[in-house]
C-alpha cells in the first residue's frame, strides 16, 4: 500500500482500539466474549483481511504494515485480535499461498469481509511442538477423502466456518512428508466441537478440541492441486512464520500498553507522602520496561523489513517471536511489581494482563521451539 494510503488506515485502527475496545475490555473479560458491535465494525473496516491480498477483498497489506497494525491492536486485549488473526494468518495465510485459484476464490473474500471465520487445525495430543507426530488421517476413497482425528487447543473454532485441517495422507513414517492440508467446512456430518476451554486468561478468545469422525469431504478439499499430498507441513512453516511477526508486533503493542498503566500509577499512587515514583528502584523498573520495549519494536520492524525484501523469513521471525514474547511477560511481571497487592487484584488491567501475556511464549512455537530454530540456522546455514 502507499504511505498516504496506509496511514489513514492505522491511525483508524488506532482510533477504533482505543475509543471501542479498550473501553470494553471488563465487558469483555467478563463474559468471556466480544460484542458482535466491535465484530461487525470490525468487519466494516477490512480487519479480517488486512493482511490478504485486494483481489480477493483484503487490504493487501505487506509485513511490515501488518507488524504496525499488530502494534495498534496488541495495545488492548489479545482476544480482540484473536478473533481477527486466523482469517489474516495462519489459516487464511494457507489458502493464499498453497489454495488453487477457485479455493481461493471461494473462501479469501469470505474470510476478508469478515463473513467467514477460519480455525488453523494443527495441534493433536501428541502433536505440538512436533508436526511429525500427527495422528489425523486422511484416507483416499473414490472422489472423498475421509477425515479422522481430533486436534486440540483450536482457536475460533465454536465460531468456525471453515477448518484448516492438517492430516496425514501418507504413512506414518514418512514423518513430515506425509502431511496433508484440507479446508474442510463447518458442519460436515462428522465434525464435532468440543466444549470451550476453560483458559487462564485471554477472555474473549475461545478454544475448543475439534473431532473429526469420518468426515467425508470431496477431493478438491485438499488444498493445492489434485496431486498436492504432501504439502501440508511446509504450508503450516510458511504460515507461522509470517504468524511469529504478527505476534511479535502484538507482544510489542502489549507491552507499550502495560508499560502505560505501570508509569500512570508510578504517578498517581502515593507512599511516604510522595508518588512511588519518586523511588528510584520503582523508576529502575519503569525504565527497563522501556529499554526492552523500544529494542522490540526496532527488532519487529527489521525483521519486517527482511520479510518484505525476501532476504530472511526464519531467522528473524523466530528471533522477534522469542524475544518479544518473553519480553512482554517480564514487562507484565514488573508491572505487577510496580502496582504492588493492587496488581495482584482481579479487575485492575495489569492483573488480566499478567495472565493474557503469558500465552504468546506457549503458542505459535514455544519459546524453547524458536531457540531450536534460531540455533539449526546458526549451525547449518551460516
Ligand atoms: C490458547 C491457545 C490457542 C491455541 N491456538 C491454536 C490454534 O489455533 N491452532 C493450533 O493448531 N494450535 C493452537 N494452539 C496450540 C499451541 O500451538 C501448542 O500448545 C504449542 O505449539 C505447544 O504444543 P503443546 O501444547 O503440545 O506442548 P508440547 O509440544 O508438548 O511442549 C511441552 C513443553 O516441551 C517443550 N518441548 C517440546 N518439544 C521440544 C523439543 N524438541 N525440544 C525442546 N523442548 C521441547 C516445549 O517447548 C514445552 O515447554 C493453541 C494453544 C493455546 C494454549
Amino acid at each position: 500500500m502507499e504511505t498516504s494510503e496506509f496511514e489513514p488506515v492505522l491511525a483508524a485502527v488506532r482510533t477504533f482500539v482505543r475509543e471501542q475496545v479498550v473501553t470494553r475490555e471488563d465487558e469483555i473479560e467478563t463474559k468471556d466474549e466480544i460484542p458482535d458491535v466491535v465484530r461487525q465494525q470490525a468487519a466494516r473496516m477490512g480487519l479480517f483481511g488486512y493482511a490478504l491480498p485486494e483481489e480477493y477483498g483484503g487490504l493487501g497489506c505487506s509485513v511490515s504494515e501488518d507488524v504496525r497494525i499488530g502494534m495498534e491492536l496488541g495495545y488492548t486485549t489479545p482476544a480482540f485480535r484473536s478473533m481477527l488473526g486466523t482469517n489474516n494468518g495462519i489459516a487464511g495465510q494457507v489458502l493464499v499461498n498453497y489454495g488453487t485459484e477457485a479455493q481461493r476464490q471461494r473462501w479469501l473474500p469470505l474470510l476478508a469481509s469478515g463473513a467467514a471465520i477460519a480455525a488453523f487445525c494443527l495441534t493433536e495430543s501428541e502433536a505440538g511442538s512436533d508436526p511429525a507426530g500427527l495422528r489425523t488421517r486422511a484416507e483416499r476413497v473414490g472422489d472423498r477423502y475421509v477425515l479422522n482425528g481430533v486436534k486440540r487447543f483450536i482457536t475460533n473454532a465454536p465460531i468456525a466456518d471453515v477448518f484448516v485441517v492438517f492430516a496425514r495422507t501418507g504413512p506414518e513414517e514418512t514423518g513430515n512428508k506425509g502431511i496433508s492440508v484440507f479446508a474442510v467446512e463447518a458442519g460436515m456430518p462428522g465434525i464435532s466441537i468440543g466444549p470451550r476451554d476453560h483458559k487462564m486468561g485471554q477472555y474473549g478468545a475461545w478454544t475448543a478440541e475439534v473431532t473429526f469422525d469420518d468426515v467425508r469431504v470431496p477431493v478438491d478439499a485438499l488444498i493445492g492441486e489434485s496431486d498436492g499430498e504432501g504439502e501440508g507441513f511446509h504450508a503450516a512453516m510458511r504460515s507461522l512464520g509470517r504468524g511469529r511477526m504478527n505476534i511479535s508486533a502484538l507482544c510489542v503493542g502489549f507491552a507499550g500498553r502495560i508499560l502505560e498503566e505501570s508509569v500512570a500509577y508510578a504517578k498517581s499512587n502515593r507512599q511516604g507522602g510522595r508518588p512511588i515514583g519518586d523511588y528510584q528502584l520503582v523508576q529502575a523498573m519503569l525504565a527497563e520496561s522501556q529499554a526492552e520495549l523500544y529494542a522490540a519494536r526496532a527488532m519487529v520492524l527489521e525483521a519486517a523489513r527482511q520479510y518484505d525484501a525476501g532476504e530472511d523469513r526464519r531467522l528473524g521471525p523466530s528471533c522477534a517471536k522469542l524475544f518479544c514474547s518473553e519480553m512482554v511477560d517480564r514487562v507484565a511481571d514488573r508491572a505487577v511489581q510496580v502496582h504492588g497487592g493492587v496488581g495482584y487484584i482481579r479487575s485492575v488491567p495489569v492483573e488480566r494482563f499478567y495472565r493474557d501475556a503469558r500465552l504468546f511464549r506457549l503458542y505459535e512455537g514455544t519459546s524453547e521451539i524458536q531457540k531450536l530454530v534460531i540455533a539449526k540456522h546458526l549451525l547449518t546455514e551460516t
